[in-house]
C-alpha cells in the first residue's frame, strides 16, 4: 500500500497552502502516496484559486477514513479554524494558532498509526507566539508533543543523507555537547532510521571533529578517542556497521561515491555545506527519532510573505519533502 502522508498546511498568510495545491497537482506524487491536508479547506480553496488551479477540487474530511487519496481531489482534515480572508502577507495570531493545531493533529494521527510521516509546511515563528504557543520553531512542538528528548535532525538530498550530532549551538558549546552517549544515540538513530526505511544492512559513517580526524593527537586533544570511538565500539559490538571516527572531507566524497548510506556530521556546518553545495533547494530537512517513530519532513524555506497570494512560491522544496517523507514512512506489508 502506498503510505498515507499528512501534510500540515503551515501559516494560512504564507506560502504553504499554495505549495501544497501546486505540489499536489503534479500526479506522480498520488502516484508514490496517499496525501491529506491537514489544515482549513476554505484557505486550500483561496491557494488553488490565486495557483490558476482551481479545478483542483478541495473535499474537506473529518478524518482519513473519508479521504479518497485521488488525483485532482485535495483531502483535507478541516479543522475549520480560521476565516477564508486570513490576509495574505500578515502576522496573525490566528493563524499562528491554526499552524499550531495542524501539527498537533497530525501527531495525534501520527501516535494513532493513521498516518505513516508528517510534511509540514512552513509556520511563522512570530505568529505562533503571537497565537499563544511559545516554542522556537516546529521541531521543538513535535518534540513536545511527542514527548522526545534524544532526536535528530537529517538533511537529505537524492545521493546524501546527513544526521547531527549537534546544531544550532556556537561551534565551541557544539563539541562540549558532544558525548559518547550523544553520539551511541545518534548512531543508533541513524542505523533505525534506515532499517526502518527498508535497508537491511545500513553504512554508516562517522565524521571526527578535529582536521584530518585528529591525526592521531596531531590537531586536537583526543576529542575523538574520548567523545567518539567509545559510542563507535558499542555500537558495533551491537551488530551496526560504522565506520569512523575519519576525516570529514574524504568521507563527504566517499558517501557520493556509493560508500556508505547515512554520514553523522558532528556540527552544523560540517553537515549542512556538503548538502548545500549540492543544490541549495534540494536538501530536505528531517526530523529523526522523535517518539513512536514518527518521521517528520520539512521544506527548506519560510512562509515568504512577500509573495503570499501571488500563485508563484515554488513547490518543489515541498515535492522533495514528500518524496523523503515516502522514502523514509516505515515499510508496509503489501
Ligand atoms: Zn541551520
Amino acid at each position: 500500500m502506498k503510505p498515507i502522508i499528512a501534510i500540515t498546511m503551515g501559516d494560512a498568510a504564507g506560502i504553504g497552502p499554495e505549495v501544497i495545491v501546486k505540489a499536489l497537482s503534479h500526479p506522480d506524487v498520488y502516484e508514490m502516496c496517499r496525501p491529506v491536508v491537514i489544515g482549513d479547506a476554505g484557505t486550500l480553496k483561496r491557494a488553488a484559486a490565486v495557483t490558476g488551479r482551481s479545478e483542483m477540487e478541495i473535499h474537506p474530511v473529518a478524518g482519513v477514513a473519508e479521504a479518497l487519496f485521488q488525483q485532482g481531489i485535495i483531502d483535507c482534515i478541516n479543522l475549520n479554524l480560521l476565516p477564508d480572508t486570513v490576509p495574505f502577507g500578515q502576522l496573525s495570531a490566528a493563524a499562528g494558532n491554526a499552524a499550531f493545531h495542524y501539527i498537533a493533529k497530525a501527531v495525534e494521527l501520527a501516535k494513532a498509526g493513521e498516518v505513516l510521516a508528517i510534511c509540514t509546511a512552513p509556520l511563522n515563528k512570530e505568529a505562533l507566539h503571537k497565537g499563544g504557543h511559545l516554542y522556537p520553531g516546529h521541531t521543538e512542538i513535535l518534540a513536545k508533543l511527542t514527548e522526545t528528548e534524544d532526536f535528530s535532525m537529517m538533511l537529505s538530498t537524492g545521493r546524501l543523507k546527513v544526521i547531527h550530532l549537534t546544531t544550532h549551538v556556537g561551534l565551541i558549546k557544539a563539541v562540549e555537547m558532544i558525548t559518547p552517549e550523544r553520539t551511541y544515540n545518534v548512531l543508533k538513530l541513524a542505523d533505525q532510521v534506515l532499517r526502518t526505511a527498508g535497508n537491511e544492512h545500513p553504512r554508516i559513517a562517522l565524521c571526527g571533529i578535529n582536521p584530518h580526524a585528529g591525526e592521531n593527537g596531531l590537531f586536537g586533544n583526543g576529542e575523538e578517542e574520548e567523545k567518539l570511538l567509545p559510542a563507535v565500539e558499542k555500537a558495533r559490538a551491537e551488530g551496526m556497521e560504522v565506520y569512523g571516527p575519519a576525516p570529514a572531507d574524504t568521507l563527504f566524497y566517499r558517501a557520493m561515491r556509493g560508500d556508505f548510506d547515512i554520514v553523522v556530521a558532528c556540527y552544523h556546518d560540517q553537515g549542512h555545506t556538503p548538502i548545500k553545495v549540492l543544490g541549495i533547494e534540494a536538501g530536505v530537512n528531517i526530523t529523526v527519532g522523535l517518539k513512536g517513530g514518527i518521521i517528520r519532513t520539512s521544506v527548506d524555506h519560510g512562509t515568504a510573505f512577500d509573495i503570499a497570494g501571488k500563485g508563484i512560491a515554488d513547490e518543489q522544496s515541498m515535492l522533495a519533502a514528500l518524496r523523503s517523507a515516502v522514502e523514509l514512512a516505515p515499510q508496509q506489508a503489501v
